[in-house]
């Protein structure tokens, strides 16, 4: 099969490779899946210097192949798999979970003790075939763009355990979306209109300003041009958003938190700008906020997501699709940050 190779580290020419490697073969309760979509992701630009998130098991020797979102329909079953045949249309939840452990017995896979994902602990769906678990796979519907489908697991499926899930999000709240161009903020944007809420996105220059609006914004803030902090200041007359949606870290903790009204919460899923934040631990309890962790939703989010995509609710923001011939080209497009929603590779 052709993969989307990891063979080192640098630069992407340096690091990635389109060539041919083995197909795998499913083992008992896997299944063997021809991918005929799958997505670029901000870890993937990680991959390039070899990181791995805080907690989660490290990435296996290279050379590997990552990716953990992928639409493509069943091409061989493992022993004791059931429920499943061969063309098959699916999706996968693109993690690792033992299904037996105490989080897992609660139906939070991603607190799983043994979790790990698709594409990092495991070969990944950038490639023609991909093994996954059986019983993480989602049926999907016929007629439903296969691209849209791919877009679920990550930025969608984070983007709504941030807002539904985490900080419970109400019709009429305000919500401030960082990093809004993004996987998961283009999806924060998109749930937030959906949940009922006022809607400000962050993003970093005009035009993005004028595609966050597209989407359904109400309002979008420059921050090369203006503070987002002032901005939120300015669009509440004072008062402080409900919500904060947060995926960037070091450096935006402190101002995201001082954007909060009273008891308003700030859902965090990462920190591409750093972990240690200079905050005032003050300026979140005195005004009674919250700040709640939200890595990635767990399966009943996923479903719950994947869900609104396949009926038309949500139509996930593609920015681009390329050939896997071309991953190269598009891991410059998130490297360089020259894209606004999702980069799908086409298979
Ligand atoms: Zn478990």
């Amino acid at each position: 099969m052709l993969a989307a190779l990891q063979v080192g580290h640098g630069t992407i020419e340096e690091a990635f490779r389109v060539q041919e490697v083995p197909t795998p073969a499913p083992g008992p309760g896997e299944v063997l899946v021809r991918v005929r979509f799958t997505t670029l992701n901000r870890k993937d630009v990680f991959a390039l210097r070899g990181l791995t998130g805080p907690g989660i098991r490290p990435r296996p020797p290279l050379p590997h192949v990552n990716g953990g979102e992928f639409m493509g329909e069943i091409a061989a079953l493992g022993s004791g798999v059931r429920g499943w045949s061969p063309g098959d249309r699916v999706t996968g939840f693109g993690a690792l979970y033992c299904g037996e452990c105490e989080y897992c017995q609660m139906g939070e896979q991603t607190a799983c003790l043994h979790y790990g994902l698709l594409g990092e602990q495991v070969w990944g769906a950038h490639a023609e075939y991909v093994v996954v678990e059986g019983k993480t796979l989602e049926r999907v519907p016929d007629g439903v763009d296969g691209a849209l489908v791919a877009c679920a697991g990550s930025g969608y499926n984070t983007a709504w355990r941030m807002l539904v899930t985490a900080a419970r999000v109400q019709p009429g709240e305000t919500v401030l979306i960082l990093g809004a161009s993004g996987g998961v903020g283009t999806a924060g944007i998109q749930i937030g209109k959906l949940a009922g809420c006022r809607v400000i996105a962050v993003v970093g220059g005009a035009w993005k300003v004028a595609r966050a609006l597209e989407i359904g914004a109400d309002h979008a803030v420059d921050h090369t041009r203006e503070d987002f902090l002032e901005a939120a200041r300015r669009i509440t007359g004072g008062r402080g958003v409900d919500v904060v949606l947060d995926p960037i870290g070091a450096d935006t903790w402190r101002r995201s938190i001082n954007a909060l009204r009273m008891f308003g919460r700030m859902a965090i899923c990462g920190a591409t700008s750093g972990d240690a934040p200079d905050i005032s631990i003050r300026e979140v309890y005195q005004s009674h906020r919250q700040i709640l962790g939200a890595p990635k939703g767990n399966r009943t989010d996923f479903t719950n997501v994947l869900r609104c995509i396949c009926d038309g609710r949500l139509a996930p923001v593609i920015h681009a699709r390329l050939p896997l011939m071309e991953m190269q080209r598009g891991l410059h497009m998130l490297q360089d940050r020259d894209f606004f929603g999702k980069v799908v590779l086409t298979v």
